[in-house]
């Protein structure tokens, strides 16, 4: 089978031919069928974060269950299923708390040392980025980390459910746990953020401030629901935020992740609210915190991690919405790709107007 591969940090993307183990244990084989281009795989074909070349990458993944391994007891070969990055062991304290994206043991989703690797060219041993690979015609995954959708949901929406859905979504809806009646702020109205407006309006807010510095951007945010937008470039952001709400917000959401937009949505959250910080531009972004500012106005930070996704009840739930009418993944699409297009697909999504790009052909 044929799957985009990162040879050398740097060196881009390019298709062969590898070949993939057959099942065992809890593993499952899947015919991809839609695969979303997410920025971290960009990050992570351009820089080191700890995966080594050659490699397989691709976290967005949905597809149709081709083969079951011999201890897999979840999936039937036929179902629809969308793989999520959060690899969670099932029985660790985390886990066994509804903190599967806090797992003690995520490497239990991968296969051991001693154990042929899932994926290789020849002799040559290929690296499975996230457990997943999904950049393939075909994928080799623990069933831990697939979770089964209707059948009615079409591929490439379900693809992105597994990454940039549930980061967006699962921050307004499970981190903050935000409440009808909320005010909320999103920072950053790009693929991650407009799902956060799907979020927002599932949970009830009952303003949802989108800010950015493309006006494309915020009207596209309009149209996912957000009831104010801001333009920072030409408007003092925290100033229109306070206008709006009074009081500041319940809660805002940084997608951004440059320092000084990070500390402007702090500034927007009212005395007890809190700041979510989910995007970030430079891994080594620090920012200056006076802490009797936090103690007096009772503010909190807080990181947040794959939107707090416990992915086999929250996926199925975005999905359904979806299917109902509630929850808008068709305008995320923008460009849909050949397998053999990753290099180029990741070129389009620098046009501001370009909100997700998924591979749908050359994968069969
Ligand atoms: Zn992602
Ligand atoms: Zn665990």
């Amino acid at each position: 089978m044929k799957a985009a591969l990162v040879r050398e940090i740097g060196a881009g993307f390019v298709t062969e031919e590898v070949q993939l183990a057959a099942p065992i244990g809890r593993e499952v084989l899947i015919d991809v069928k839609a695969s979303g281009l997410c920025h971290t795989d960009l990050t992570a074909s351009r820089n080191n974060i700890g995966y080594e070349p050659p490699m397989v990458l691709g976290h967005e993944v949905a597809g149709i269950v081709a083969a079951v391994g011999p201890d897999a007891t979840e999936f039937v070969v036929g179902d629809h299923v969308v793989g999520c990055l959060v690899q969670s062991c099932g029985h660790c304290e985390a886990c066994l708390t509804g903190r599967t994206f806090q797992c003690e043991h995520p490497e239990e989703t991968l296969r051991h040392a001693g154990e042929a690797p899932r994926i290789r060219a020849g002799d040559e041993a290929i690296t499975q980025a996230f457990g997943l690979g999904g950049f393939a015609q075909q994928a080799l995954i623990h069933e831990n980390q697939l979770v089964k959708v209707s059948d009615e949901i079409p591929f490439p929406q379900a693809a992105l459910l597994g990454c940039g859905v549930v980061t967006g979504a699962g921050a307004v809806i499970n981190t903050a746990n935000t409440q009808a009646g909320d005010a909320v702020v999103i920072i950053g109205a790009g693929g991650v953020g407009l799902n956060a407006i799907n979020g927002a309006i599932v949970a009830g807010a009952s303003k949802i401030i989108a800010v950015d510095v493309a006006d494309d951007k915020l009207e596209k945010a309009r149209r996912f629901g957000a009831t104010h937008t801001v333009n920072s470039t030409k408007t003092d952001a925290v100033a229109e935020v306070m206008r709006i709400t009074g009081r500041g917000a319940d809660a805002a959401f940084d997608f951004v992740g440059i320092p000084a937009v990070t500390a402007s949505g702090l500034e927007m959250v009212r005395p007890g609210g809190g700041l979510y910080l989910i995007g970030i531009l430079d891994p080594a972004a620090t920012m200056p915190l006076l802490t009797i500012g936090l103690i007096g106005t009772q503010k909190r930070i807080q990181g947040v991690y794959m939107g707090s996704t416990t992915p086999k009840h929250d996926i199925p739930l975005y999905a359904d919405l979806y299917l109902q009418g509630r929850f808008n993944l068709d305008d995320l699409m923008s460009r849909e790709i050949a397998l053999d297009g990753v290099e180029e697909g990741y070129g389009l999504l620098k046009d501001p107007t370009v909100t997700r790009v998924v591979i749908t052909s050359g994968l069969s």
